[in-house]
């Protein structure tokens, strides 16, 4: 029989711990320590408590519990004397079929493992869907993680360990996270379809209306119907609409979306999430036959990343009305017109203004994405609230110095152009970390014809300067062209800077953020509040309607626009689960 939550709270603390036996390798202390914490809210409660003994306890301890261990496929398999968990975890995840070469491969990887960082190689083998890791997926992480540095490595092995825990405890309480799984394997099947070029190197990369991107379109147009939708359509940007009418089919909508377009070799969750999380929960309000009191409008953006084209945010651009006719000259990388790629796709140019949205007729917007960070992950938060997303200015300079002989020039005649922006990419490190949520990066910095023995004559480069509030930007924005200028003075060099982009912040809406908090605390964890660095279509909804965002933990540290990005299938239901509880709220506010 399968253990429960109300069991749990009400048993006595040996009883508890018996029960929880085995969750964490020969450590019965992290069990110990998280039952302290008891009643648990919730099972995502209960995970966070273990995982906090985890991260909290003496590095001693952390140590003995990595080391506790059993190397993966290593002697202890060959001698059977693992725990019967992880044999079980081993063999799921096809570790038992192993040919002789693998086996070779992975002992040699695990004595490499061992002599860099003293501990076991520990992977929760069960993945990230909890069905298991291939055997090349198993070794491909393995070669990966043997290049971190010790105390990254050390705190991967922590989470993996919570992963491992996470799994055991969800077959203790007989909980399979059935929703996530939908999103988790939709997500999955979406990133089989990817560009020419791309997809023979098995990378992930859909821009705009290439077949690859029609594909993903038709696919979620499918699923949209098949979910039960009332209506379903492809608008002229080829956004995908589908329409889930409230009980009264005049009243206000609620809009949410994310976009389905990726970087180029991008991850299978940006963007992809904030679709099929808003589907997954319509799919389970028609299962119930149960209407809103409002309408709910989900939307594929067909274009956000602006790879294809020098133009981003396509498809929320259109329905606020802002997206520049000008841009359908643009031609792609093979000369491709932005009007005639449409037209082939069945699209219409010309009626791109008769989709721009009237926001009298809805509540707001919301959009739940991934991360694209490392801060949840660091904090093994699954949920976080968003409470601004970041305004942003860019700039592309060029600063000339002189260019001389490096032997023949003295250190005090020279005007290095290099070293001037090199300067200047200091000052921004500093000035950006005096306050809270600033960041500022030099991205590029390139010595054009640079030569070994020559002092930089010419450098080029980038700045990215990104604040919570247009106030906060523009300050730091004075502060570091102020330095620029100093910097110039003083090196005897001049420069040229030219603005490329500016974009203001997004406070969330008071109100929306409040519900995504509620449906945090719902959950049973601790709500986190946090500016969202990257921009997003809320950014773009935001000029027309309030706004909130939800952010999911992204695994490998965060790590996004790239084929590491990754999610659980238990985040993906917690994710699902918050967005329930949106709309719920939501419904009770207006009933
Ligand atoms: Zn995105």
């Amino acid at each position: 029989m399968s253990l429960t939550l109300e069991a749990l709270n009400g048993a006595s603390p040996d009883q508890a711990q018996q029960w929880l036996t085995g969750l964490y390798e020969h450590s019965p202390w992290v069990v110990a320590l998280a039952l302290k914490q008891r009643p648990f809210k919730s099972l995502a409660h209960l995970k966070y408590a273990l995982v906090r003994g985890v991260r909290e306890a003496d590095p001693e301890a952390q140590l003995a519990l990595l080391r506790a261990h059993p190397e993966l496929a290593g002697k202890l398999a060959e001698a059977g004397t693992l725990t019967s968990e992880s044999t079980h975890e081993q063999q799921q995840a096809g570790l038992k079929a192993c040919t002789p070469e693998d086996l070779a491969k992975l002992r040699e990887l695990n004595a490499a493992y061992a002599a860099k960082f003293g501990w076991p190689f520990i992977l929760a083998v069960r993945g990230p869907r909890g069905t298991g890791l291939t055997r090349q997926e198993i070794i491909a992480t393995f070669e990966r993680r043997l290049g971190h540095h010790a105390d990254f490595e050390r705190a991967e092995c922590l989470r993996n360990i919570d992963r491992i825990a996470e799994i055991r405890l969800n077959d203790k309480f007989g909980v399979e996270p059935l929703l996530g799984n939908q999103v988790w394997d939709c997500a999955e099947l979406l990133a089989q379809h990817s560009d020419a070029g791309y997809a023979e190197l098995g990378q992930l990369t859909v821009t705009y209306l290439t077949d690859a991107h029609l594909t993903c379109q038709a696919q979620l147009l499918r699923w949209m119907r098949e979910c039960g939708f009332d209506e379903v359509s492809v608008d002229v940007v080829g956004n995908v609409v589908g329409l889930y009418e409230g009980a009264d089919k005049n009243a206000k909508r609620l809009l949410t979306g994310s976009h389905y377009d990726t970087v180029r070799n991008g991850g299978k969750y940006d963007g992809r999430l904030g679709i099929l999380v808003p589907m997954v929960c319509v799919r389970e309000l028609h299962r119930q036959g149960k209407r809103l009191p409002f309408g709910f409008e989900v939307i594929g953006f067909a274009e956000e990343e602006g790879q294809r084209y020098r133009a981003t945010f396509l498809g929320s651009g259109a329905l606020i009305g802002q997206f520049n006719t000008a841009w359908l000259d643009q031609r792609d990388a093979d000369g491709v017109m932005m009007r005639e790629a449409m037209r082939a796709a069945g699209l219409d140019p010309l009626r791109i203004a008769s989709i721009r949205r009237d926001s009298t007729r809805y509540l707001g917007f919301v959009e739940v994405h991934i991360e694209q960070g490392p801060v949840l992950n660091e904090l093994d938060l699954p949920l976080g609230v968003v409470t601004s997303i970041n305004g942003s200015v860019r700039y592309v300079g060029e600063v000339l110095g002189m260019a001389s002989h490096a032997g023949t020039t003295p250190m005090d005649r020279r005007r290095d152009a290099a070293a001037a922006v090199a300067e200047l990419a200091l000052y921004v490190e500093s000035r950006a970390a005096l306050e809270p949520d600033l960041v500022g990066t030099i991205g590029m910095l390139n010595v054009p014809n640079g030569s070994i023995n020559v002092v930089p004559g010419r450098c080029q480069f980038s700045l990215d300067l990104r604040a919570t509030t247009n106030e906060a930007r523009d300050a730091l924005m004075h502060d570091v062209l102020a330095a620029l200028q100093r910097i110039a003075e003083r090196r005897g060099v001049s420069f040229t800077l030219e603005e490329t982009n500016r974009a203001a912040a997004a406070p969330s809406a008071p109100a929306w953020q409040a519900l995504w908090e509620h449906a945090v605390q719902a959950s049973g964890l601790p709500v986190y509040r946090m500016p969202s660095g990257a921009g997003h279509d809320a950014m773009k909804m935001h000029e027309v309607m309030p706004q909130a965002m939800l952010f999911l933990r992204g695994g490998n540290s965060g790590i996004s626009h790239n084929p590491l990005e990754t999610i659980t299938n238990d985040d993906a239901q917690l994710c699902v689960e918050a967005f329930q509880h949106l709309l719920d709220e939501l419904a009770a506010e207006l009933e």
